[in-house]
């Protein structure tokens, strides 16, 4: 069995007893005043209403109490100082059990929930409660009536009707504006939104009382009141849910109601415009606010279930839409990983033949060379050169596809980083002829912690990266070299390592292609050097980041986890 959202604490009963004693003494004391004066039964009962209400919005095992609380306090707020009777105690017997046979049905039947926001909570509230536990309290309060005398037998069935319509409209005015709003409030709305309710209920109280006090007399059946209502009804439902339309039914009753009792409106008059008398005019009244109320608080449910389900589903569909585009990316990824795979296979194997000849014709021309010791500028020398610097570039690619085909196994082992980083960095300065322009600065951190790495590898990745810089300002620039921190990811911390230049920068074209293998802009480069720098830097579970600026420099930013969570890297 679901329980309220708002949980009596012990220390809270007491208050919240006393504030329902309160609550439950002036609406009986209201019932009381709109009993027809030649009358024994009240043709508005608010104080079943709020019964239901504190029942529904409280543990059981307080239900004892607060009943006990109903069955007591009725007598002595209706008699108003005169001694309560036997009578009395047992019509309110009659409403305590009223109101805990329908909170009972209620949460049993229907699981419900005092927000409202559901048809079924509006069914079950109209049905469960205003319908049939209704008819228990009419049965009791009548029959003991007639018992003592105070109404005659023959009357019981009359007097039956208006009991229990009077508990009804008591529930279904009263008791969905304390519920919805005792448990929402005023959540979810604007400053604006509020300020719209108070217009709507201002608006709306203004107009019926307008439309009672100078519509014709005899246009009973016609009464523009009877329609006037309901684009505020609308208004209501449409705008502001359960919570809005019950203070809507609430402020158009008390007009309606007050207007009534005074003898002026449309319900006031029988149907050819003489007076109905009051019992059987606030029955005119009652049909048509029990009608209108019960729309409105329906038709704002299902609005409200509406919207959540749309909700659920915008939801849905986004949830969706984000797992198709990972698949996408997570596929892209797949694809790209297997094409290095057969890459490095076909690179290793081509790079295997061609590394045994190309070592034999290395001698030959260095045998040919000084057997046949041409002169210098002769065609001959000048061939032997060719064939030197050929076999050097021919050489360079197969170590290039080499170290691209090896297969990865990094062996990570807790070393600073600033080591490999300087280590690097002088090796590619001192094998980069054209370096000689190019001004360096070092940025690194000495507080960095060690990271697990293979500084073999690492070292080999960094060379990359300071050679292309370097190769990308011909005419010199800065080379800024940078260590430190980076932004933790998934909870690691990371260790950052920039390589800024001032050199050519790229294209958009160039960025979109340069971790592919053998993709190069050099005459005489392989394209492979990003690709080997990619495959080492995600065997360390690191991360390359690029941006770059044609004509302005590039920046290629290495991540690195500083803590052991590499170390399982295959
Ligand atoms: P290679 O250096 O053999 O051309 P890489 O894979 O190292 O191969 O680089 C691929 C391409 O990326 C280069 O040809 C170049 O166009 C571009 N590139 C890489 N680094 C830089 C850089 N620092 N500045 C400008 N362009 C760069
Ligand atoms: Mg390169």
């Amino acid at each position: 069995m679901p329980e309220p959202k708002h949980i009596l604490q012990p220390w809270h009963l007491l208050g919240r007893l006393g504030l329902f004693a309160l609550l439950y003494c002036a609406s009986a004391w209201l019932g009381i005043r709109l009993t027809p004066p030649s009358d024994h039964i009240s043709a508005m009962w608010p104080a079943s209403g709020v019964l239901l209400t504190a029942l529904l919005q409280s543990r059981r095992r307080h239900w004892p109490a607060i009943a006990l609380a109903a069955i007591i306090l009725e007598p002595l707020a209706t008699t108003q100082g005169r001694m309560p009777s036997l009578t009395h105690f047992t019509i309110s017997t009659g409403s305590a059990l009223e109101g805990l046979a329908g909170a009972f049905l209620m949460r049993r039947l229907a699981s419900f929930r005092p927000s409202l926001e559901r048809v079924r909570d509006v069914l079950s509230l109209l049905s469960s409660s205003a319908l049939l536990s209704t008819m228990l309290a009419a049965t009791i309060g009548v029959t003991a009536l007639a018992a003592d005398g105070s109404i005659a037998w023959a009357d019981w069935g009359r007097q039956w009707r208006v009991f229990w319509v009077g508990d009804a409209m008591g529930i279904l005015l009263v008791a969905p504006m304390l519920l919805t709003w005792t448990t929402r409030g005023l959540e979810g709305w604007s400053r604006l939104r509020q300020l719209e309710l108070v217009a709507l209920l201002l608006s709306l109280v203004a107009t019926v009382h307008l439309v009672f006090f100078w519509a014709p007399a005899a246009t009973s059946v016609y009464h523009p009141v009877t329609y006037v209502a309901f684009p505020f009804l609308l208004w209501a439902a449409l705008r502001f849910e359960a919570r809005g339309t019950a203070a809507a039914m609430l402020a158009l009753a008390s007009v309606a109601v007050s207007h009534t009792l005074a003898g002026s409106g449309p319900f006031a008059l029988g149907p050819e415009g003489h007076s109905a008398g009051p019992t059987a005019s606030l029955v005119f009244l009652q049909s048509f606010l029990a009608a209108s109320g019960a729309s409105g608080l329906l038709m704002a449910a299902a609005l409200g279930e509406r919207r959540h389900a749309q909700e659920k589903a915008n939801h849905l569909n986004r949830e969706l839409r984000q797992s198709l585009e990972e698949l996408a990316t997570a596929q892209q990824e797949l694809v790209r990983r297997e094409r290095m795979a057969a890459l490095g296979e076909l690179s290793a194997s081509v790079a295997h033949e061609v590394r045994n000849p190309l070592a034999v014709i290395s001698n030959s021309v260095a045998a040919l060379t000084r057997l046949a010791r041409p002169e210098e500028n002769s065609p001959a020398w000048e061939l032997l050169g060719v064939m030197n610097e050929e076999v050097a570039r021919l050489d360079h690619l197969v170590h290039g596809l080499l170290d691209f085909a090896r297969p990865l196994r990094p062996r990570l082992y807790s070393q600073p980083l600033a080591t490999v980083v300087d280590g690097a960095l002088e090796a590619s300065l001192r094998s980069e002829p054209r370096a000689h322009g190019v001004q360096v600065v070092r940025e690194l951190d000495p507080e960095l912690p060690e990271a697990p790495l293979d500084a073999q590898l690492l070292h080999l990745a960094l060379s990359n990266l300071f050679i292309n810089a370097l190769q990308a300002m011909p005419h010199g620039g800065t080379l800024r070299v940078e260590l430190g921190r980076g932004e933790p990811r998934q909870g690691t911390p990371q260790a950052r390592i920039r390589i800024t230049d001032t050199g050519i920068g790229m294209t958009p074209e160039v960025m979109a292609r340069l971790f592919e293998p053998f993709y190069t802009t050099k005459a005489a480069g392989t394209g492979l050097g990003l690709a080997i720098v990619r495959r080492i830097v995600e065997a360390h579970q690191g991360q390359v980041e690029v941006h770059s600026t044609a004509g302005q420099g590039t920046t290629f930013t290495v991540f690195l986890p500083l803590a052991s969570a590499a170390r399982s890297t295959a």
